[in-house]
């Protein structure tokens, strides 16, 4: 907890889901993983890292503790062949764009980068706000 803080207070108006994927601020918490802990914590992707509150932080460090472990639990004595099913049967909105959101039946949507992808939940993570997919707001300039 205090060394996510630490993490968080440093990356200053860093973007959360950038700071909680940079393996040289905060190594094995990957691309699907923040996307659940995101979701999980009710937090914006976007929201600038050190902008969260006490509870706020408990409450992503608690997710992220609670998603790894997860992750952890429902690997354990799975064949290497038989990981990335089980990986992707436990996501609750990393690579579910279109689907309902499992928490409030939203639409889980998607916002697009040159190199991949992050999913959340607008009622759940951003105020009910659809943030602006990067790829098409440039095209569209
Ligand atoms: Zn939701």
């Amino acid at each position: 907890m205090a060394a996510l803080e630490k993490i968080l207070a440093a990356a200053g108006r860093a973007q959360l889901k950038g700071v909680l994927t940079d393996q040289a601020r905060l190594a094995g918490v990957g691309n699907a993983y923040s996307d659940e802990a995101l979701w999980t914590a009710g937090l914006s992707p976007f929201k600038p890292a050190a902008g969260l509150s006490a509870a706020q932080t408990a409450s992503l460090h608690a997710a992220l503790v609670g998603v790894l472990t997860a992750a952890r639990d429902s690997a354990a004595g799975l064949a290497a062949g038989e990981l990335k099913a089980e990986k992707k049967a436990n996501l609750a909105v990393h690579g579910r764009a279109g689907s309902p959101c499992p928490r409030c039946g939203d639409t889980v949507r998607e916002v697009s980068f040159a190199d991949r992808a992050l999913q959340y939940c607008p009622t759940c993570q951003t105020g009910g706000r659809t943030l602006a997919d990067r790829r098409l707001s440039r095209l569209l300039k």
